[in-house]
């Protein structure tokens, strides 16, 4: 009998399971409210410290380890205790994985650039720009907040933390994408991740905009050696996915997810979370869908991943809920501009 719960068991596993990229979504909480947020559903509570445990687990008795454990919120340092007691928990457990925070960077103080740099963590700083674009869509930020992030970030590079920013451009900002690139590049942002806001209103025009506007940077070679390009250098093969666990114990099959509503996560959730099980059925919703995804290249850019992401995305909330069209169409665009120009890849993946 039991021989028959192992088989069975087995056969309900996924063929190969290997994770690339693992999202943690330490707290709902936040302390700015950006016009193009892309976590549209919050509600204020908490990663569970024992979910973290079972993915830990999952990890484990899978074999695999992601490559890259990504801490994000919310504003991942609102919840400061937990964030830095699940870095230690992965540090020890995870020797090749690299440890990376995503934040608005408002929190960081002296004690904590300390900690990060003991434990090998790099920052991914959201600042879109100088302080007009900024202040403009990051609402809540003030301009003494802002002149204190800019003081918290060279604090940090000079510490010698990897440190590198998303330059989220809403559609109003694509004429202001060279000003803001320049911006980063004098306060010594070492690389910027140029990157349009997903669920705003862009239209045919403004993505011709966009697309010009960036190739116009990334045509020169100075703006280019900052410019992120490691989605696409990186590549997707079958059977490998990303993960991303959110509060208070919700399991996704990769970033997109993070803009359900609540009733979709119970739906999708990948997981039971009190035994780290799979649930074949939302796990096979995944499998058809990569199935589909490298039916035609088996190997394929992380950005050709996100794309599908976003595409299965909809799918479960059954309703044109973003407007794929446009934002795979600057993905696809990226890709193809950073694989012509031969951009480099940035390193926060060498594990600690
Ligand atoms: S800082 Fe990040 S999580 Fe907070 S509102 Fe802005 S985009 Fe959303």
């Amino acid at each position: 009998m039991e021989r028959l719960d192992t088989l069975l068991m087995q056969e309900k596993r996924p063929k190969s399971f290997k994770v690339h990229y693992t999202w943690i979504y330490v707290t709902e909480r936040c302390n700015l409210h950006c016009d193009y947020c892309f976590f549209r559903h919050m509600h204020g509570r908490e990663i569970s410290l024992d979910a973290v445990e079972q993915l830990f687990l999952l990890f484990e008795r899978e074999e695999t380890a992601p490559t890259t454990l990504i801490f994000s919120g919310g504003e991942a340092f609102l919840a400061k205790e937990n964030l830095f007691k699940i870095l230690n928990e992965a540090h020890q457990r995870l020797k090749e994985t690299s440890l990376h925070i995503q934040t608005n960077g408002l929190l960081i103080n002296a004690a904590d650039i300390v900690q990060l740099r003991e434990l090998g963590v790099s920052l991914e700083f959201g600042i879109d720009g100088n302080s007009q674009t900024t202040l403009e869509h990051r609402c809540g930020l003030k301009p003494a907040s802002f002149e204190k992030l800019t003081n918290t970030i060279a604090q940090c590079v000079a510490a010698g933390i990897s440190c590198g920013s998303t330059m989220t451009v809403h559609p109003h900002e694509v004429e202001h994408m060279e000003q803001g690139l320049d911006f980063l590049r004098s306060i010594g942002m070492p690389h910027v991740d140029i990157t349009p806001a997903a669920f705003m209103p862009w239209t045919p025009e403004l993505v011709a905009s966009f697309k010009k506007n960036y190739l116009a940077l990334a045509r020169c070679r100075e703006r280019r050696r900052v410019m992120y390009a490691n989605e696409d250098i990186e590549w997707i093969s079958p059977g490998v996915m990303d993960l991303s666990l959110h509060p208070p114990n919700y399991l996704f099959g990769g970033d997109a997810f993070l803009c359900l509503p609540e009733e979709k996560r119970l739906e999708f959730t990948l997981w039971n979370p009190v035994n780290g099980q799979f649930r074949p059925e939302i796990m096979s919703i995944y499998e058809d869908a990569y199935a589909k995804m490298h039916q035609q290249h088996p190997r394929l850019p992380y950005r050709e991943h996100v794309c599908h992401s976003f595409e299965l995305m909809n799918t479960m909330m059954g309703t044109e809920y973003m407007n794929t069209w446009a934002i795979n169409d600057i993905m696809r665009f990226l890709t193809k501009t950073h694989l012509r120009l031969r951009l480099k890849k940035y390193g926060h993946d060498q594990g600690h």
